[in-house]
């Protein structure tokens, strides 16, 4: 075969329906999730203005530095006309908060519970469970702050993993990284340990140190983590309030039976966290690819322009979710098989089946057929190859007597019955049990 003329950009990929199988399987389990515990689905943008981004996550975070995907725009009004710059969301996270004011969330009853799923962009060097569009699931409880939401949320994260069962192959790691006043003297003290070590550091560190030293304690850096084990630590800044949140959301977690690992020098690597921050990391691989991570974010809003409001969010990578329920082995259910393929064979055949596909897919019968012209042996075979479970054959002869013949693929066995109680004999073979019949309860906020 040639080779196409196009195909995807690097770092995307098309979902193809194998794997919307999956990404089906996880929306309903973080939909159903996200319902029992007071959660309402939200869609901000895929692009906002880039400030947004930039503001809220920080100018000198991997996702700001190199990872935004840039889209240039024209901003017209009748006198002028200027050049704006938007960005693909990196992350859902900010959007939700830009929303949260812009529509004065503040005054419904607080925490307002918003969820997403959706895509996400980042413009980083593709490989293995990194890539240029990927889907992220984003939960954020915003407008009062205490341990025990945190907690919660967490234990929703934890009930979708399970639900997905991957919940055993995930750790998950918490730590507190205290309020700003906290993290400024820490780094006050670490800059100062590193007066004169500069030099030992890997250039992309020793930038860091100037630009964002927190993100040194994530460092993958063998010798900044070598000089790291002498310098300060940030727990030695954390005020006697964060010590007492963190020691009671340990206390909460523990009561969910939620496990966790204390993780001193997890920081995240985005600008708008405070006080407690998670992520949950691969059992046997650690740090690299972790499928989720989140925490508290009470300095956002008001970086965004609202009045102070505290925050706590999680957002988990649904591609990562679904590498991990394919190492697990997680087969989910496959729902585009098909009932029943109606092959028929001269012009009135097919008209008569125009009418009989569409009452057995009323009823809830996947079917498909009068394809086109081809005899009846081909069509018999493309049958099979859809998998048909039955097939049903209308030749000339059967417009002719009322009949259509009724054919058990697997069986190899087939009966003429009446045409008029075709749809009441598949129903009957199907069992009610099979039919794919839905209300427009269960179906509303489908997507
Ligand atoms: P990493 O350390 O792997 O770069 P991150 O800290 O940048 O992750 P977050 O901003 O916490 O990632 O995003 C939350 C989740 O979104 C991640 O845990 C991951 O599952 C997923 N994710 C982030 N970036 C990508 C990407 N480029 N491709 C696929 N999934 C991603
Ligand atoms: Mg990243």
């Amino acid at each position: 075969m040639a080779e196409p003329q196009f195909r995807t950009p690097k770092g995307t990929h098309d979902v193809l329906p194998e794997d919307h199988q999956y990404m089906t399987y996880i929306k309903k389990a973080v939909r159903h999730r996200a319902r029992q515990a007071g959660y309402k689905r939200i869609d901000p943008p895929i692009f906002e203005n880039r400030a947004i981004f930039e503001r809220g996550i920080g100018e000198h975070t991997d996702i700001v530095e190199k990872e935004l995907f840039i889209v240039s725009g024209k901003q017209r009004t009748e006198e002028s006309e200027s050049d704006v710059q938007f960005a693909l969301r990196p992350e859902i996270t900010a959007g939700i908060c830009r929303s949260y004011i812009e529509h004065g969330m503040h005054l419904l009853p607080q925490p307002v519970e918003l969820y997403a799923i959706g895509q996400c962009f980042r413009y980083d060097r593709p490989q293995k469970g990194r890539y240029r569009q990927f889907h992220q699931v984003d939960l954020e409880l915003i407008g009062l702050k205490d341990p025990s939401l945190d907690a919660q949320l967490i234990h929703v994260c934890m009930n979708i993993f399970a639900d997905l069962r991957i919940a055993d192959r995930l750790t998950l790691q918490l730590n507190n990284i205290g309020n700003a006043e906290n993290r400024r003297a820490f780094l006050v003290a670490l800059k100062d340990f590193f007066i004169g070590k500069e030099r030992h550091l890997p250039e992309l560190d020793r930038k860091r140190l100037q630009t964002n030293p927190l993100r040194l304690l994530d460092s993958k850096e063998e010798d900044t983590r070598i000089l790291l084990k002498s310098a300060p630590t940030l727990d030695q800044f954390i005020d006697d309030d964060s010590k007492q949140y963190h020691a009671t959301l340990v206390e909460y977690l523990d009561e969910l039976g939620v496990k966790h690992t204390a993780n001193p020098s997890l920081v995240r690597g985005l600008d708008y966290y405070g006080q407690t921050v998670f992520e949950f990391w691969d059992s046997s691989s650690g740090a690299q690819n972790a499928v989720g991570g989140g925490g508290r974010y009470d300095g956002l809003i008001e970086l965004l322009g609202g009045q102070p409001t505290p925050g706590v969010g999680v957002a988990m990578g649904v591609e990562r979710m679904i590498w991990h329920m394919k190492q697990a082995g997680v087969t989910v259910p496959n729902k585009d098989h098909v009932d029943v393929f109606v092959a028929q064979l001269g012009p009135d055949a097919k008209k008569m089946c125009l009418t009989l596909i569409a009452k057995l897919r009323e009823k809830g019968v996947h079917t498909i057929g009068a394809l086109g012209e081809a005899s009846l042996k081909s069509q018999m075979r493309l049958a099979d190859k859809f998998g048909a479970k039955f097939t049903l054959l209308l030749g000339q002869m059967e417009v002719k007597e009322g009949k259509i013949i009724l054919r058990d693929m697997a069986a190899g066995k087939q009966k003429s019955i009446k045409f008029e109680n075709a749809v009441e004999e598949v129903l009957k073979l199907l069992g009610s049990e099979n039919l794919d019949t839905y209300t427009l309860r269960d179906h509303f906020d489908e997507d």
